[in-house]
């Protein structure tokens, strides 16, 4: 499937925060927004006080895409199935992204971002409920077991992500066993869970024109 493979770091600069895209550089000054928080190219500067209306809701979109690494067809599918269920669209939405398999396994801190996530899941290193389970997407329900397969706990990026999780913390929603390598989804998170700077009204409206 057809991945961004360009400089992260204009994601965020393209979106005027931290996206936490790169793991634990993220956290230093060497992060590109805490040099140079304008959006890249030649008229950058002026941009993003003028995005109003659609362009909000266009920017909110790509926003929350890029925080995830979801491409469009993915998202409006989640989208299509959170608005289809009773609830709040928005919030629905949201519960999606953070049952993905990737988005628990960084959360746990078995990754440092979301992108090395994937990776992991993909080469088979994650076991749900004992099981080997290789589809990042994968969605996690309440009371599921993560765990990483026994031939893997010595994975240096594992061990190292496991030592930034500590600073990082773990979503209360979820539960880490660090010793034993493994994690507990313990409920879909509510929205004021999810700390993130997202307004995800702006999404629904855009979709729902
Ligand atoms: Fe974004 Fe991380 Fe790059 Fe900073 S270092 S701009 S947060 S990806």
């Amino acid at each position: 499937m057809a991945r961004y493979t360009g400089p992260v770091c204009r994601l965020c600069r393209r979106e005027g925060m931290k996206l936490f895209l790169k793991g634990q550089r993220c956290y230093t000054d060497k992060c590109a927004i805490e040099k140079r928080n304008f959006v890249p190219g030649e008229h950058g500067r002026n941009l993003r006080s003028k995005t109003i209306g659609y362009g909000l809701q266009l920017r909110e979109k790509q926003k929350v895409k890029r925080i995830y690494g979801i491409l469009e067809d993915q998202f409006h599918r989640y989208f299509e199935r959170a608005a289809r269920m009773k609830g709040i669209t928005g919030e629905l939405l949201l519960q999606f992204l953070e049952r993905r398999l990737d988005n628990t396994v960084y959360r746990l801190g078995f990754a440092s971002s979301r992108k090395q996530a994937r990776q992991l899941v993909c080469h088979g290193h994650l076991l749900v409920n004992g099981q080997k389970v290789d589809i990042p997407s994968y969605l996690l329900k309440k009371g599921d077991e993560i765990s990483i397969r026994p031939k893997s706990q010595k994975n240096a990026f594992i061990l190292a992500s496991l030592e930034e999780v500590t600073g990082r913390g773990v979503p209360a929603w979820l539960s880490l066993d660090r010793d034993n390598f493994k994690g507990t989804f313990l409920e879909i998170p509510r929205r004021d869970e999810i700390q993130l700077p997202i307004e995800e009204s702006l999404i629904v409206e855009l979709y729902s024109k």
